[in-house]
């Protein structure tokens, strides 16, 4: 496994028709009986389609219902991409019930840019949202069930391999070692000592002590795990590797999660 060397001061790879994605996630999770649902946002009509579709997997006496949300910024393509995967695949645990928000940043795929078309990074406003698209999510949100785990697909285009972050602050049973290990034969696993400014507890493994209410911008995870969930797990794919092995990871991951929960 090679890595590329484009990214030097932000991802310089490729970007995806989001729209052609979605399409096809939509038209997958009916065959496959999911319910499906969209969150409207007319305040940003003028950019063409910024609706958020969110998809429901319902299944009698579920063991756990997880929510998963990817492509929050814009320039992370494999988030998409594995759920669009996971989703044609359709093998999933048969008693886990899902919620899932395939694309909350419809607007900065085409412009292959972190933040939305207005230059907001969506993943900063969930504590004082301002922008359209997280204020629909939160109202959104705010009908939906607790979760027992929440999981946010992301990438970094500085790191030097897979790692994530968790949320356990009851102590649950971890599922972090079960997805790093997933991962592991399916792309490299950053084995860095700190990353993002953060000392890891295992390779791979960041479990930030954090106060929440004390931080002024909160990503999605914090607002999730505040409101939604006692477990949460945010995945970081590497994007200065090839594509198709940042989704390998994030699906590995997902599906060894989903397993463990
Ligand atoms: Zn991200």
């Amino acid at each position: 496994m090679q890595r590329l060397g484009f990214n030097r001061t932000g991802y310089s790879g490729e970007s995806i028709d989001i729209h052609g994605v979605l399409r096809r996630i939509e038209s997958a999770a009916l065959a496959f009986g999911w319910r499906w649902e969209r969150f409207t946002l007319p305040q940003l009509s003028h950019h063409g389609t910024a609706d958020t579709l969110v998809l429901h997997r319902h299944v009698e006496r579920a063991r756990a219902h997880a929510y998963i949300s990817a492509g929050i910024h814009g320039d992370e393509p494999a988030g998409p991409l594995a759920m669009e995967r996971m989703i044609i695949e359709n093998r999933w645990p048969a008693d886990i019930a899902l919620t899932i928000c395939p694309c909350l940043n419809r607007t900065g795929f085409p412009l292959n840019t972190r933040e939305n078309s207005t230059g907001n990074d969506l993943n900063r406003d969930y504590k004082h949202p301002r922008t359209p698209e997280v204020q629909n999510h939160i109202a959104w949100l705010e009908t939906q069930p607790s979760f027992d785990a929440a999981f946010c697909l992301h990438e970094d285009w500085e790191s030097h391999g897979f790692y994530l972050y968790e949320l356990n602050p009851d102590q649950r049973p971890s599922l972090a070692r079960a997805i790093v290990d997933a991962v592991r034969p399916v792309c490299p696993i950053d084995e860095s000592a700190m990353i993002d400014g953060r000392e890891t507890h295992a390779p791979g493994i960041i479990i930030p002590q954090i106060d929440p209410t004390l931080r002024p911008d909160w990503p999605e995870a914090f607002y999730l795990f505040q409101k939604k969930t006692r477990l949460s797990y945010t995945l970081e794919a590497p994007s200065d590797w090839p594509l198709p092995i940042r989704v390998n990871a994030l699906v590995a991951g997902m599906r060894a999660a989903l397993a463990t929960l």
